[in-house]
């Protein structure tokens, strides 16, 4: 299920479609978000994708990226936060601290899409922050 088309061919509104999402993890289904990466050097930004599981995060970058895939296990997110549309995901693995900086994406085909597009970000954060408040809650 990619969120952002899901959300597209409705026409319905984030808060449902984050509900649904959350739906779908539930029931140990994945959903992917189109985002963009913000590369540190040089600093440039490519599209990726983030699919969230209701155990990781795992990143896919398009073309060259100084991350390459990364699989973030939700037990090793130590910070969510978006700040003047960036996301940052900080996690620690292998007593290393790591970010992952993300960024609404780029591309829109329809106009339906840019508006559905305008708030992927704070629907992955409001989303991962859901699945990471309760770890094994039902
Ligand atoms: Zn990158």
């Amino acid at each position: 299920m990619n969120f952002a088309r899901a959300v597209a061919a409705t026409g319905r509104s984030h808060g449902d479609m984050e509900t649904t999402a959350l739906r779908v993890l539930d029931r140990g289904g994945r959903v992917d978000f189109d985002v963009q990466h913000v590369d540190r050097t040089p600093r440039t930004v490519h599209a990726a994708q983030l699919s969230v599981t209701g155990t990781a995060l795992e990143f896919v970058p398009q073309g060259s990226c100084e991350s390459g895939t990364v699989l973030v296990p939700l037990s090793a997110l130590t910070s969510v936060q978006t700040d003047h549309g960036v996301l940052s995901l900080e996690f620690r693995t292998k007593g290393e601290l790591h970010h992952l900086r993300l960024q609404n994406p780029a591309h829109k085909a329809t106009p339906a899409a840019e508006n559905a597009d305008t708030d992927t970000l704070g629907s992955l954060r409001n989303i991962i922050a859901r699945i990471t408040a309760k770890p094994s809650a039902k």
